[in-house]
Parts: C-alpha cells; sequence; structure tokens
C-alpha cells in the first residue's frame, strides 16, 4: 500500500500504466516530489546498452526494456532515489550486511547489476570501502528491492543463497518497512 509516491507516468502506453499503478502499490509507504517515468529508444552508457536510467537530480527515469523485465527494473530504478536520501546510518548498515556476506564468502547476488560489481571487487575495495566498493552496495540494494516489491519470483539472476535472501528480507522490514521513506 503506498499513497505518498507520486509517479508521472509518460511511457505512453495503458497496459503498462495498469503494472505501474499495481507496482506502486506493492511498494513501502514513501513520499517526495514526482518522479516522471519515460521511454527512450537506444539507451546506453560508457559501457553499452542499458535498460533503463535514473536521472535523479531531474526526478525522471528513462526505460528501453521489455515488459516482462519493467516491474524488476522499475522498482531497481526507483529505488536509486531511496538510496540517496537513505542517510549514512541506513546506508552503513546496509554495507555492514553486505560485509558480514563478504567475510563469509557468499557467492550470488539478486541481479546482474550488482553481481558482476561484486565479482569484480578485490579485497583492498571491500577494506578500504572503495567506490567500487560503495557503487556495488547501492546496486545490491536496488537489485534487493526489485527481488523484495516487484513481484517477481524466480528469475536467472536471483543467485544468492535462500539463507542470506531471507537476511536481505529481514533487514528490508526492519530499516525500510519502519520508516516513512522519503525520497
Ligand atoms: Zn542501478
Amino acid at each position: 500500500m503506498n499513497k505518498g509516491l507520486q509517479i508521472r507516468d509518460a511511457l505512453g502506453s495503458p497496459g503498462m500504466g495498469r503494472v505501474v499503478r499495481a507496482l506502486v502499490h506493492r511498494l513501502p509507504e514513501m513520499g517526495g516530489a514526482p518522479i516522471r517515468l519515460e521511454r527512450v529508444r537506444g539507451l546506453r552508457d560508457s559501457r553499452g546498452p542499458i535498460h533503463a536510467g535514473s536521472f535523479l537530480r531531474e526526478r525522471r527515469i528513462a526505460f528501453d526494456c521489455t515488459g516482462a523485465e519493467f516491474p524488476r527494473i522499475f522498482v531497481h530504478e526507483l529505488f536509486h532515489f531511496v538510496w540517496l536520501r537513505l542517510g549514512n546510518p541506513g546506508r552503513h548498515a546496509w554495507e555492514e550486511l553486505l560485509h558480514a556476506e563478504w567475510r563469509g564468502a557468499a557467492k550470488g547476488e539478486l541481479g546482474w547489476s550488482a553481481e558482476w560489481r561484486k565479482g569484480a571487487l578485490g579485497r583492498n575495495d571491500v577494506a578500504g570501502r572503495s567506490r567500487a566498493w560503495r557503487l556495488y552496495c547501492c546496486e545490491s540494494f536496488c537489485d534487493t528491492a526489485a527481488w523484495m516489491y516487484s513481484g517477481v519470483s524466480e528469475h536467472a539472476e536471483f543467485t544468492l543463497a535462500a539463507n542470506l535472501r531471507r537476511a536481505r528480507r529481514r533487514w528490508f522490514l526492519a530499516t525500510i518497512e519502519s520508516r516513512d521513506l522519503s525520497i
């Protein structure tokens, strides 16, 4: 149930509008200025084609993905806005959870965006909390949110062990769902 989240749907499709409304309903309570959704063909970043991009200051999300992948990608991108406003205590608590996983040599993730970044981390990144480590933490947060709230229960990119998924779910329940999020 979500009453505070304001989405300006400019995707240009009634079918997608229904999907967006259903997804908003599944999300934890959050509020803030409106976020605009739009479709852009041929999205890419410096590494190549991408499915979506969030423009945090402009408060818009551009999509270039299939309808099947849209729910996970929408929640992932929206949680980039949540991460930005989460505050240092919340972000550090999430880092601690991931650090414990790392110490336990945990394999897998809940999305490719986090998984490739995790695979590229070295010991010094983790020990020194490098930029690569902090980007991994952010992407892992957004991928975990997508796993929690997109309604997609199985996906080839959900490779994290079941006990660690449960720990992440508990963290989201305790830390994200216990407050009024502002985005
Ligand atoms: Zn991301």
